[in-house]
């Protein structure tokens, strides 16, 4: 981890037009400090997430205002447990979302888990730990569909090195976990 990560990420950020995208990225950077957010599930544009096959639990926006405003937006690795359950790994999606040019910011969480029903309403806890790249507009949704394939498989390799599992153990989750059983 070095000094310089914050700004090596912002100064990708947006430097990108269309067609002129980087290589697909092979890894993901360690963040200085983890952010941990939880908040309730809620509704977000249904566009298009689940009939893609990556559905993401929209984190409502009050719970990261003030926690997130000097993140850079982009794509992460983290831990995500919904109602006191199991921990998962997630990919998470930070910010603007260039590619359906949304208005408003938001914290998606992609839970590498298959769930049996929605989970709306329902409380979310999110710790995130690692960045993988910034959010692009693509010129297709096959491009968006492979750039999320691969950020997946980055997180599913991220997540067994032990120094992240431990993270699964975060009193975040087993707080969590004891308030929704009493
Ligand atoms: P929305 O636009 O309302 O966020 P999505 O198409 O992104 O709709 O679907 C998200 C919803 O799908 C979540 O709120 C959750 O209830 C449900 N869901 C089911 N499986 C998952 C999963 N593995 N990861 C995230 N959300 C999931
Ligand atoms: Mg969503």
């Amino acid at each position: 981890m070095t000094d310089n990560t914050e700004s090596s990420i912002q100064s990708d950020s947006h430097n990108h037009s269309k067609n002129q995208l980087p290589p697909l990225p092979s890894s993901a950077q360690p963040l200085d400090c983890v952010y941990r957010l939880k908040g309730k599930v809620v509704g977000g544009f249904k566009r298009g997430s689940k009939q893609l096959g990556f559905p993401t639990a929209n984190l409502d926006p009050a719970a990261f205002r003030s926690t997130l405003v000097n993140v850079p937006r982009g794509v992460y690795i983290g831990w995500a447990q919904i109602e006191g359950g199991p921990v998962y790994p997630t990919v998470l999606s930070l910010g603007l979302n260039p590619h359906f040019q949304t208005k408003e910011e938001t914290v998606e969480a992609y839970i590498l888990h298959e769930f049996e029903h929605d989970f709306y309403d329902q409380s979310m806890q999110l710790l995130i730990f690692a960045f993988i790249r910034p959010s692009y507009a693509f010129t297709s949704l096959q491009e968006l569909i492979d750039w999320i394939q691969n950020d997946v498989e980055i997180t599913k390799r991220v997540t067994q090195e032990p120094q992240w599992q431990c993270l699964r153990d975060d009193t975040l989750f087993s707080h969590a976990a004891i308030s929704s059983t009493s």
